[in-house]
């Protein structure tokens, strides 16, 4: 296997993790197998046995995944990571691989909307007790992680209004209380924010975001320590069954090569979007990291490089005013997914965020003129544009 170490971001992206065949191909191989042969009926046995590593079953493992993994480990300064068939895969197997009933989980309340239900509905049913917090109010967290806690879950930057949660002081509080501490790193990606560096003990993703990029697959990834990802996350996967295709995980190794191009140019070009929609009259508010004017801007640039390619935008005239705005363009398209080469919008509170109800809603700030735009590679100019024509 390729190692580079002393690679920048970039480099890492094209270069490591790369495992080569006996054919010598210069592009990763797709080992679409679903299993693996044994030239004796000794060999299975002490390959089953560990003695001897050998790939066995693609629901354990698959040179296509350990290049994927090996890739994503390089970027995040991870010791270990294992890719599963989602995001939301990589979310329920970090926390159910590691929870039992009596645990106690406290997270942040501004979660992407399946990570929400795993804490307020999936975990009660199992007898883990759960507990909300602002992510953004550091009095919350002290005072909910007073107590043994086995787990912490936090989103920073957050979907879909961008709040941000001081990653150092929220790690220190929850070790002390006992807690590993889960980020969900989809927003910021690897690029512009490395939680490890933090105090965070695991990483989570969901690859079919800006790791694909091209809004093809889905994936996921959790990224941690060798000794946890060994003893508690693998036997999990590889008894329960979230593993990735090979297929996606070859799409996904591809995306990866171009990773810091896209973020890079996204991130450039939602910058200049946001701030055309903060100076739009029919714009009541815009949230994106890097502006002055977002709540928690010095936050939020001492832990990100840059502002990302999510901006947050509240239009006059409620559900109105932004069903109207989204209808109305025409080069941006309406779709709940982000991270893709395509600008879209949606609309999250009759979308991502409906079903967690209007009163947590509230509690997080989606109001019904909010619109979340994922900035693809488009020209800024034609972003614009189709903005000014459907706000005009
Ligand atoms: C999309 C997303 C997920 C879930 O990922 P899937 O690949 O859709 O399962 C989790 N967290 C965040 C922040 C997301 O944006």
């Amino acid at each position: 296997m390729t190692q580079t170490p002393k690679y920048r971001p970039a480099t890492q992206l094209v270069h490591a993790g790369r495992l080569r065949s006996n054919f010598d191909e210069n592009a990763e191989a797709m080992f679409l197998t679903s299993g693996f042969a044994y030239d004796s009926a000794e060999l299975a046995e002490a390959v089953f046995k560990n003695e001897v590593p050998h790939y066995q079953y693609s629901r354990f493992g698959n040179p296509t995944l350990t290049m994927l993994e090996s890739k994503l480990a390089a970027i995040e300064g991870a010791e270990a990571c294992r890719v599963t068939a989602t995001g939301m895969a990589a979310v329920h197997a970090a926390m159910l691989s590691h929870l039992k009933a009596g645990d106690r989980v406290v997270a942040a309340r501004a979660l992407f909307g399946s990570c929400h239900w795993i804490v307020s509905t999936l975990l009660p049913q199992y007898g883990i007790e759960t507990v909300f917090v602002d992510g953004r109010d550091l009095a919350a967290w002290a005072a909910a992680l007073a107590y043994p806690t086995t787990m912490v879950l936090l989103e920073t930057p957050s979907n879909p209004m961008l709040e941000i949660v001081d990653m150092r002081a929220v790690c220190d509080l929850a070790h002390e209380a006992g807690a590993l501490v889960v980020v969900d790193n989809v927003f910021a990606t690897p690029l512009l924010q490395q939680p490890l560096a933090f105090g965070a003990d695991i990483v989570v993703y969901s690859a079919t975001k800006h790791m694909d990029g091209q809004g093809r697959v889905l994936g996921g990834a959790v990224l941690g320590r060798k000794k946890w990802v060994d003893e508690v996350l693998q036997p999990f996967i590889r008894n329960t069954g979230p593993s990735l295709s090979p297929f996606n995980a070859w799409v996904i190794l591809k995306g990866l090569e171009t990773m810091a191009l896209r973020v890079a140019a996204s991130s450039a070009t939602a910058a200049r979007v946001a701030d055309y929609l903060a100076d739009h009259p029919k714009i009541e508010r815009v949230w994106y990291p890097s502006r002055a004017d977002h709540p928690q801007h010095e936050l939020a640039m001492a832990q990100m490089s840059a502002g990302g390619t999510l901006v947050a935008f509240e239009v006059k005239g409620g559900k109105a005013g932004a069903f109207a705005l989204m209808n109305a363009l025409k080069l941006v398209t309406i779709s709940n997914n982000l991270g893709d080469s395509k600008s879209l919008v949606t609309h999250p509170a009759t979308t991502t965020h409906m079903r967690i109800g209007a009163e947590e809603r509230a509690k997080i700030g989606i109001t019904d003129g909010v619109i979340r735009l994922s900035i693809g590679l488009e020209d800024g100019d034609d972003l614009i544009e189709d903005f000014g024509r459907a706000l005009g």
